[in-house]
């Protein structure tokens, strides 16, 4: 069934009755800039094709009811006037309801913050999102109800605005400690273009990537390996960028230049400064990404992918072998560049591949794959896609 469907049918089982509406939101991929949006730096994601839908209601009893089919634990319901009772969650500790409720009621209660009337709703979630991918299946459930109560309670923010309530709830109500990026992704996302952030302002600029055009794929290599930024790697890589911020004495570290990594390795220890270059690099790979992607088109970009990966792998260390494995494969296999995506310890790479050799490069990773014990990955390719809506 489709996701939408399943919302629907969920929301009816639920209630008895069709939903007010439906709304959904993207997952997103990262062409390039990882771990820059909480140094107040730049990225350039896309919203994919993959959807959260929910099917949303409204009720006349304050009471916020959530189901997903994710989740085959009964639905989530408490009064509208508690949720500021559950949140925010202490930094680090697990929200008094199920993890996957948080989002979703984390939403409600960052909107109710941000000034929105609450009222009793519920809501019927279905994802054809993988979760745990690295392809934001939590900004693209934040993007969906964010974007259903909004209309629901008359709230009037704009897509920005809902950007922050989602972050908002992700890192207070979930208590993971993520960026922007996604959220803005999964708002703004369009057709052919990819989201260029920068997420000190939030100016967001569209870039064609002319995929397409350039005869080119974007190839996901789901590894298959789960990763959680509830966890302590994500928050440690945190800790780390602001600590060498301090030691520069600048706000963050999108204030440093590559000019000034000299310096900086001479002022910090040798793990806190491969992190620091990995910001500081990254922001610069970003930036000349945006400019080849403008002057040279898609088929340029290959050696700032490679070099963003290895970034990743040998300074911020956020790699596993079976992206690092899912990269080498793919670029023997003849991909003009690779690099693995999102906040890492698991999840997807991407491969920039000719249109004709997807099977070709799948293969060849589900082999390396094989090769060496790990399960075989999940494979496909995506087009840059429209950002949050109304569905029906
Ligand atoms: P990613 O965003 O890379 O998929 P995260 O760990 O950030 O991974 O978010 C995944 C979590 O988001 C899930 O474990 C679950 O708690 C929640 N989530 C995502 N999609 C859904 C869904 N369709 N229904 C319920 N919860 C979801
Ligand atoms: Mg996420």
């Amino acid at each position: 069934m489709r996701a939408q469907d399943a919302a629907t049918a969920l929301f009816e089982q639920l209630t008895g009755r069709a939903p007010d509406g439906v709304w959904s939101a993207p997952g997103r991929v990262n062409l390039i800039g990882e771990h820059t949006d909480y140094n107040d730096g730049f990225v350039l994601p896309f919203a994919i094709p993959h959807r959260t839908y929910a099917a949303v209601g409204m009720r006349e009893d304050g009471r916020i009811r959530v189901a997903s089919t994710f989740a085959d634990d009964a639905p989530v319901e408490i009064a509208v006037d508690e949720l500021t009772a559950f949140f925010p969650t202490p930094t680090g500790e697990h929200p008094a309801v199920a993890e996957w409720a948080a989002y979703p009621l984390g939403v409600a209660w960052a909107l109710q913050l941000a000034g929105a009337a609450g009222r009793g709703v519920d809501i019927a979630i279905a994802s054809d999102v993988p979760v745990g991918a690295g392809l934001s299946s939590s900004a693209a459930i934040e993007g969906a109800t964010a974007s259903a109560l909004n209309d629901l309670y008359n709230a009037g923010f704009d897509r920005t605005a809902l950007a922050r309530i989602g972050r908002r709830a992700e890192n207070e109500a979930v208590g993971a400690p993520t960026g922007i990026m996604d959220q803005m992704a999964s708002m703004l996302g369009e057709p052919d273009a990819a989201i260029f952030l920068d997420c000190r302002t939030l100016d967001a600029n569209l870039v064609s990537v002319g995929i397409a055009e350039a005869g080119l794929e974007i190839l996901i290599l789901d590894t298959r390996v789960q990763h959680s930024h509830s966890t302590g790697g994500y928050r440690e890589r945190r800790e780390s960028c602001e600590r060498g911020a301090a030691i520069m004495g600048v706000p963050a570290l999108r204030d440093v230049s590559v000019g000034d990594l000299g310096r900086a390795e001479e002022l910090m220890d040798d793990v806190t400064f491969r992190r620091v270059r990995h910001i500081v690099t990254e922001n610069r790979r970003v930036l000349d990404t945006v400019t080849t992607l403008r002057e040279r088109g898609a088929r340029a970009i290959g050696d700032l992918l490679v070099a963003s990966h290895a970034s990743m792998r040998d300074d911020f260390e956020i790699s596993v072998p079976e992206l690092d494995t899912a990269v080498e494969a793919a670029l023997s296999a003849g991909a003009i560049g690779a690099r693995m995506t999102g906040g890492g310890f698991g999840g997807s790479a991407i491969a920039l591949i000719e249109r004709d050799s997807v099977q070709a490069v799948s293969d060849a990773v589900t082999a390396a794959f094989a090769a060496s014990g790990f399960a075989p990955p999940h494979t496909f390719t995506v087009t840059p896609a429209a950002g949050a809506r109304r569905d029906a």
